[in-house]
């Protein structure tokens, strides 16, 4: 092919690709408003949009209201075009949701199978994501890929658990999942994985603290609007922070580290009932002992966030499990603690809560070939 030839069609790429981006970052968008705001012309634009719509990327949907003339017609993404599993391995079960193209969980299940590093155990993750496929009438070309958010440190590559001491999955491999899936498979930390979900839901933060307060703990430190890894992957380990050198035993061998405060384990175990009932028993207010053990929680937990915000000024996100159990009343009750002799202090709009609660890992995972896609157009 010629220079010129060549030019042309990646002219034509690079038109088309700005076509979709822009219908799908103003989420509804007229003719008229594409032409304006990309300064294309209007035969482009109109060419691109029917090259789109061929494609099945786009689809004109209803009309605007008319400021005088004929009314525009709306324009906007198929958000089911493509869509992308997300998996969120746990000790004791696996969640599963499915996602389309703007992130939004559309569908979700949890599987109630301990893991073990065993054939059968990926066998039977493996049976359950195609049965799961198979129950929810997803045609196999509209998945990007599964994408697998797992307890424990990855390796820079995304395709072995580096350090996986509450699971005992140190080893696990990608390859474990994908030879059994005829699809793209990813694996993640689910700390980052989650991270990843609050960064997408708040894409105008440059840094935040993530508090993934999941059964187990975790977290994550967004710089510069991406996730830090660091050198050994292991950025935003919160939970091993110590904070108590006396404190009760972590399971990574030393003693006092967070997550032995600020889990959802270590709440359930302080509390002596599980989450679902400690909550609702907890908002009746009429037990001292439970609102004690509640207060020992979110002080440990603004213990940890005001030191944070020492090395990372920054918002604090809170996400996970427990973040949908938080109130109004909870968090002016941390930015008090926090703020509490603190020489900077943290404002009210300075810690967010995440609002996907158990599915986070898994939904954030997710987002890994959603965003491929969106790119690749
Ligand atoms: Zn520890």
């Amino acid at each position: 092919m010629n220079e010129k030839g060549f030019t042309t069609i990646t002219l034509k790429k690079i038109n088309k690709s700005k076509v979709y981006q822009y219908v799908y970052k103003k989420k509804q968008t007229s003719k008229l408003q594409i032409v304006q705001d990309l300064q294309m012309g209007l035969s482009t634009v109109s060419q691109n949009l029917n090259l789109l719509e061929k494609e099945g990327l786009i689809e004109r949907n209803g009309y605007f209201d008319s400021t005088g003339g004929r009314k525009a017609q709306a324009i906007q993404i198929v958000s089911d075009f493509r869509i992308s599993i997300g998996i969120g391995i746990l000790k004791n079960m696996f969640h599963i949701t499915t996602v389309d193209l703007y992130g939004n969980s559309i569908c979700t299940d949890t599987t109630p199978v301990p893991y073990s590093n065993t054939v059968d155990y990926y066998d039977q993750v493996a049976d359950n994501i195609k049965d799961f496929i198979l129950k929810n009438n997803y045609d196999s070309e509209k998945i990007l890929g599964i994408s697998i958010a797992t307890q424990g440190i990855i390796s820079p590559d995304n395709t072995t658990v580096t350090y996986g001491s509450i699971m005992n999955n140190t080893g696990m491999n990608l390859e474990d999942f994908s030879r059994r899936l005829p699809y793209p498979c990813h694996l993640e930390h689910d700390s980052k994985a989650a991270a990843y979900l609050e960064l997408w839901n708040h894409s105008d933060l440059d840094s935040a603290v993530i508090f993934l307060l999941n059964r187990n703990l975790g977290g994550a430190i967004i710089t510069n609007h991406a996730i830090h890894h660091g050198i050994s992957m292991h950025s935003g380990s919160i939970e091993h922070m110590c904070i108590n050198p006396d404190g009760p035993l972590c399971y990574c061998g030393n003693r006092g580290c967070l997550e032995t405060y600020c889990s959802a384990n270590s709440l359930e175990h302080s509390a002596q009932l599980p989450v679902k009932e400690f909550f609702p028993l907890l908002r009746k207010k009429n037990s001292p002992y439970l609102l004690q053990i509640w207060e020992d929680y979110l002080n440990h937990l603004a213990f940890a966030m005001k030191n944070l915000n020492m090395v990372i000024d920054a918002p604090i996100i809170i996400s996970g499990y427990l973040a949908p159990y938080f109130t109004q009343e909870d968090i002016e009750y941390l930015l008090e603690r926090i703020n509490s002799a603190a020489p900077f202090k943290l404002s009210r709009e300075h810690i967010l809560v995440g609002a996907h609660g158990q599915y986070t890992p898994a939904i954030g995972a997710a987002l890994f070939f959603v965003e491929q896609f969106i790119m690749s157009i």
